[in-house]
């Protein structure tokens, strides 16, 4: 017995050894040149990784500047605050009459309709002037009279909106209301930034993160494994409080914790309910989505944060290849059926 299993065991130990001496002379013998870089857009901090085994470094940096211009070109389209954006343009003229946008700025906004269908109004585009008024944010938040909330939930509606496909434009039906697209703009952007370096700078591994939104490019070439991205604890959102794999996918969180301030020992953070024009109080602390377009996982964040845990995961069971989780105030985290299998016991990125 003992004769016959000895030349078996030595052979599959020095396969094991010749497999290991492969993979590790493979990763290493892999020249991997690295960017990391941060900058100010979209008011938050980016941060992008990129690897690749075939750019220089010089040539991933100008991969990473040719993304950054492309983000800061299109805060400029889709910001409802700057004055001049295509968006801010729109807001003052689609009262009167249909408006011609640009092809960018028209998907997105059919988009944020569809995901406005889909989530019953949870989502809505058409806060622009309730979220100027909570001015949660800016230096002066405040919670608006009684009479401005009572009035404008009435007013503001997304099937309000018509779209022309064939012109390419965009008509309000009331004067009352303007849009917003802070809670999917994000997203798209990402998408973009990610499409640009993918296709004209053939990268294959890399990571976008702005503030809640990460997108991924990839695995991770430099650690021979898919992205480890962090969802923040609600409570020290400096820390991660679970962590996921995440290859070629994008993990989009929308948070109490992000933008709030306080007034008399009450926290009104910047996710409304569009039926009540005041913070949405679902019980949840955040929502967290894991799908493959991070402009889809940015409205969807936001739409099952109003939405609230039962209807939320409801909404996301039914969506193709898209994952949540939600943490909730009593602490407890609720995963939608596929979830769990992207958990990862790294802690470190
Ligand atoms: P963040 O901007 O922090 O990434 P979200 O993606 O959840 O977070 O977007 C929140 C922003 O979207 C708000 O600051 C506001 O501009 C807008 N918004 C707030 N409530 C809604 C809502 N119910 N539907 C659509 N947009 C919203
Ligand atoms: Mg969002």
């Amino acid at each position: 017995m003992t004769n016959k299993k000895k030349p078996h065991f030595l052979l599959v130990v020095g396969l094991m050894i010749t497999a290991a001496c492969l993979c590790f002379t493979g990763c290493n013998s892999k020249n991997i040149a690295e960017y990391q870089g941060t900058f100010h857009a979209l008011d938050t901090i980016a941060g992008m990784t990129l690897y690749s085994d075939t750019l220089t470094e010089k040539e991933l940096a100008e991969a990473a500047s040719s993304a950054e211009d492309l983000c800061r070109e299109l805060e400029n389209v889709f910001s409802s605050r700057l004055s001049g954006s295509s968006l801010y343009l729109l807001n003052g003229d689609a009262k009167e009459g249909p408006v011609k946008v640009r092809e960018d700025l028209f998907y997105v906004i059919k988009s944020a309709l569809e995901y406005a269908h889909l989530t019953d109004g949870a989502f809505d585009p058409t806060l622009l002037d309730i979220i100027e008024e909570w001015g949660i944010g800016t230096a002066d938040p405040h919670v608006p009279e009684a009479s401005f909330t009572e009035s404008h939930k009435a007013l503001r509606n997304y099937s309000n909106v018509t779209l022309d496909d064939e012109e390419a434009s965009v008509s309000f039906d009331t004067a009352n209301f303007r849009l917003d697209l802070g809670a999917i703009a994000k997203g798209y952007i990402c998408d973009r930034m990610k499409e640009l370096l993918v296709s004209e700078y053939g990268i294959e591994s890399g990571l976008i993160n702005m503030g809640g939104n990460v997108l991924t490019i990839g695995d991770n070439m430099k650690k021979g494994r898919p992205w480890n991205v962090g969802i923040a604890d609600p409570h020290d959102p400096s820390s991660s409080i679970i962590s996921l794999n995440v290859t070629d996918k994008s993990l989009v969180t929308s948070g109490t914790y992000q933008r709030y301030f306080q007034e008399d020992g009450h926290i009104y953070h910047h996710i409304l309910d569009p039926f009540t024009a005041y913070p949405a109080d679902t019980g949840l602390l955040s929502v967290s989505i894991l799908t493959g377009g991070s402009m889809d996982a940015d409205a969807l964040s936001t739409g099952v944060f109003v939405l609230g845990p039962e209807k939320g995961l409801k909404l996301i069971e039914e969506l193709e290849d898209t994952e949540c989780i939600l943490i909730t105030e009593d602490g407890e985290f609720l995963f939608s059926k596929g979830a769990k299998k992207y958990l990862s016991d790294q802690v470190t990125p």
